[in-house]
């Protein structure tokens, strides 16, 4: 990371869509359980290999092998620090150049999406007051903005803000605006902290507990970069370019279409069609088509201005090792495959 020289160029030579998986390690219950690891990682990092175990009709075990092959695979002894560094770190400096920036965690509940989540803004808001900092920006009037949200059953609320519901609006230059979403100005990682503390505390929470509910929502939080303007209004300054940060629901709960549950079948529906619907963004992004099909689901809307122009996007697919999990796994590995 070239601290050194922010480039004038940091985009060029960097792809516009990086595919990431992570393996988280067995639990303790897995491990009680004695249940196999069933994923191996190639050390040279980027071959991925499921042993599938299977009965034959005469119920002889066999093991079926599945081969992946991907921009980068972290094994389960990776730090959250090498996940920052070989992730979210190369595309810091675009942001300081117009581009945006978005980093999504996919997978099923329990595989490690907010574990990875959770420290990446952190890390990121550290490099980026550096580079603030750097003779080469110190006198733009750069400042530095945090807003935190989710999108819940196809709808927005503010984790900074008790959950005040949000609404959407365009504004007609490919621009999307969350009305009454608050940003928070950012001048040190401490706050940011605070922030990402609060946010992760308010998301929602029902009857079945935290994290079953937390399962079933989009958590996005946004690094915006601005100038400063002399006008009253702080917030007014121009925008120079955004980094956000994306805790995907469980992807396992698209598949609550058929529950006996109405509210749970309508919320399975949404996050089905959203995550769908980002499949298709991405990978119309990385074929560079004219047409992003982004009103596919307010999740790909809300993404709107992160899928036109100059982007960067890389997609973390958290996977659990356990041979319980097989089938999540594959599915995870397949829609990570169908992205590029
Ligand atoms: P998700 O957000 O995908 O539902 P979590 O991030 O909550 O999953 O992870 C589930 C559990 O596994 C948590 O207790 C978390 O601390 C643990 N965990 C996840 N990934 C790792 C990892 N790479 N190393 C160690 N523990 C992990
Ligand atoms: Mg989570």
């Amino acid at each position: 990371f070239e601290k050194e020289i922010p480039g004038k160029d940091a985009a060029a030579g960097l792809a516009r869509i990086k595919v990431v998986v992570r393996k988280r390690p067995l639990n303790k219950k897995e491990i009680a359980r004695k249940e196999e690891d069933i994923v191996s990682i190639d050390c040279n990092g980027s071959a991925l290999s499921v042993h599938e175990p299977k009965l034959k009709v005469d119920l002889t075990a066999y093991v079926e092998k599945h081969d992946f092959l991907f921009d980068a695979v972290l094994d389960d002894h990776v730090s959250n620090d090498e996940v920052y560094r070989k992730t979210v770190q190369p595309i810091i400096p675009t942001i300081f150049q117009r581009t945006k920036a978005t980093c999504f965690a996919y997978g099923q509940t329990g595989s490690g999406k907010t574990f990875t989540m959770q420290p990446l803004p952190l890390r990121a808001c550290q490099d980026i007051l550096d580079l603030m900092k750097h003779p080469v920006y110190r006198n733009e009037g750069l400042q530095l903005w945090l807003s935190f949200f989710e999108i819940y059953g196809g709808k927005l609320y503010d984790l900074l803000t008790d959950r005040r519901k949000l609404c959407m609006r365009e504004d007609g230059r490919q621009q999307v605006c969350i009305v009454g979403l608050r940003e928070f100005p950012v001048s040190n990682v401490e706050v940011v902290k605070e922030y990402i503390d609060k946010g992760n505390a308010t998301r929602s929470t029902g009857s079945t507990g935290a994290n079953e509910e937390s399962s079933r929502s989009h958590a996005i939080l946004q690094l915006v970069i601005k100038k400063h303007s002399n006008k009253k209004d702080e917030k007014a300054g121009k925008l120079v370019g955004k980094f956000s940060f994306i805790d995907l629901a469980g992807s396992e709960r698209g598949a609550d279409t058929t529950d006996n549950d109405r509210q749970t079948r309508i919320e399975g529906a949404e996050i089905n069609k959203s995550l769908l619907a980002l499949k298709e963004c991405i990978r119309a992004l990385d074929h560079e088509q004219g047409h992003i099909p982004f009103r596919g689901s307010k999740l790909t809307e809300v993404l709107r201005d992160s899928f036109v122009g100059d982007s960067r996007t890389v997609m973390i697919s958290c996977i659990s090792p356990n041979a319980g999990s097989c089938e999540h796994t594959l599915n995870t590995l397949r829609y990570a495959d169908r992205v590029k």
